[in-house]
């Protein structure tokens, strides 16, 4: 039976794990993880860790006996380099590992800004971030001022629960609209009110110049339209793609790593999850959502367990929780595809849009309609 080495401990590495135990594989699997606690779920740590509803432990992937019946070498370390040839992974503390296969699953980092006070900004990527910034949260007099830069998903899902903590919130975005990149303008245009109904104050076409904090430990942050002050900065810029360890790997790693349409980057070499760009009707791309690092693990242990020879196929499928509403996507439509409402209405902030590319269903949006968004499901595959 193969011996893995998978790299990066994060939701696609574990559930790699996982499946492959759950398909009869008995070799050595050993996860590389350069976070200290074990495998967890992420899309919490902006909705209910922020909040306070979940503890770090209510957002553990290996509950109960689940890492012991997973049986895996969990070494806490930083992978440095790959050789593919070798199958060899090379750890920051000199140590090499080698498998019969390496997942690569790395994940992304948050970006983050060259502002002076950048160490003292907060971002949320890992529960240590999230559980920092909530202690933060509570322990501030009610109301503060919470400034996030950066109006997307995870920037508004920050300013939710700096909200619920009773925090005055503004939220500062470079773009005319948020989501605007990736939602395009007609539907970005509907979600922006959201902020408002959440007692939010959205700022847009603010480009931040600049971050610096005070002795006081309070904080000036500098806009082209003048200073404002604030007790807590959140970035919300983005994130990375973590390959850089991978730099002298030969694989191509532009933009992550370009993998077949059997998840395949070189012989015996997988990668999964947000550090993937596999081919998605038609196109080679990186897809950071929960749901596409979940069946990247579930295909690749198939086809390592000989269960699978067919290609890697899924229909995306996204969600977010912010100011108040449920925002979901199935597809990954491009920001220019044509939209269309086909359920509800604005004024009910209950609706369905479809996205369309010369007249083929590309996605489906729904705001506070998770039933109707799942019904949507059969029109992709008819
Ligand atoms: C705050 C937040 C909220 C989110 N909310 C949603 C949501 O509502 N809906 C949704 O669909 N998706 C959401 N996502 C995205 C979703 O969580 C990710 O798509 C998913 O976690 C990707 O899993 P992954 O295993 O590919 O990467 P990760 O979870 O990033 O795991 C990668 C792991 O590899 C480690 N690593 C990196 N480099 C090395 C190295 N050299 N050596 C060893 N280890 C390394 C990383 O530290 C990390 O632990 C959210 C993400 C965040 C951060």
């Amino acid at each position: 039976m193969p011996d893995i080495v998978i790299v990066g401990g994060g939701l696609a590495g574990w559930r790699t794990a996982e499946n492959l135990r759950r398909h009869d594989v008995t070799g050595r699997i050993t996860i590389v993880s350069n976070e200290e606690p074990g495998p967890y779920d992420r899309p919490p740590l902006s909705k209910q860790i922020l909040s306070g509803k979940l503890t770090l432990d209510d957002i553990s992937l290996a509950k109960g006996d689940a890492f012991d019946a997973a049986d895996v070498t969990w070494v806490t370390d930083v992978a440095v380099s790959l050789d593919p040839e070798a199958k060899r992974v090379t750890l920051k503390s000199g140590e090499s590992l080698v498998g019969d296969a390496i997942v690569i699953a790395t994940g992304t980092r948050a970006r983050r800004l060259p502002f002076a006070a950048m160490d003292h900004c907060h971002v949320v990527r890992t529960a240590s971030d999230a559980s920092t910034l909530r202690e933060r949260l509570i322990s501030l007099d009610v109301p503060s001022r919470v400034v996030i830069i950066g109006g997307g998903f995870i920037g508004a899902e920050v300013a939710t629960a700096a909200r619920q903590h009773g925090h005055d919130v503004i939220v500062l975005e470079g773009q005319v609209r948020p989501l605007e990149g990736v939602l395009g303008t007609t539907v970005a245009t509907w979600l922006q009110p959201l902020a408002g109904t959440a007692g939010v104050d959205l700022r847009v076409n603010q480009l931040v110049r600049d971050v610096t904090r005070g002795d006081d430990g309070t904080f000036d942050v500098a806009t082209e339209a003048g200073t404002m002050t604030a007790d807590v900065v959140v970035v919300g810029a983005g994130a990375l793609v973590n390959t850089e360890w991978l730099h002298a790997s030969g694989l191509d790693v532009t933009n992550g790593v370009a993998v077949d349409k059997h998840l395949l980057a070189a012989p015996g070499i997988y990668a999964a999850g947000d550090v993937a760009r596999f081919w998605y009707h038609g196109e080679q791309t990186r897809i950071e959502h929960w749901q596409i690092a979940n069946d990247h693990a579930t295909y690749i242990a198939q086809h390592l367990a000989g269960r699978t020879t067919e290609e890697f196929s899924t229909l995306a499928y996204f969600w977010s929780d912010q100011y108040g509403a449920k925002i979901q996507m199935l597809g990954h439509p491009h920001r220019d595809d044509e939209v269309e409402l086909v359920n509800g209405s604005l004024e009910a902030n209950k609706w369905v849009a479809h996205y369309r590319r010369d007249g083929e269903l590309t996605g489906v949006i729904a705001l506070n309609n998770p039933r109707e968004l799942i019904l949507s499901r059969n029109l992709f595959s008819a």
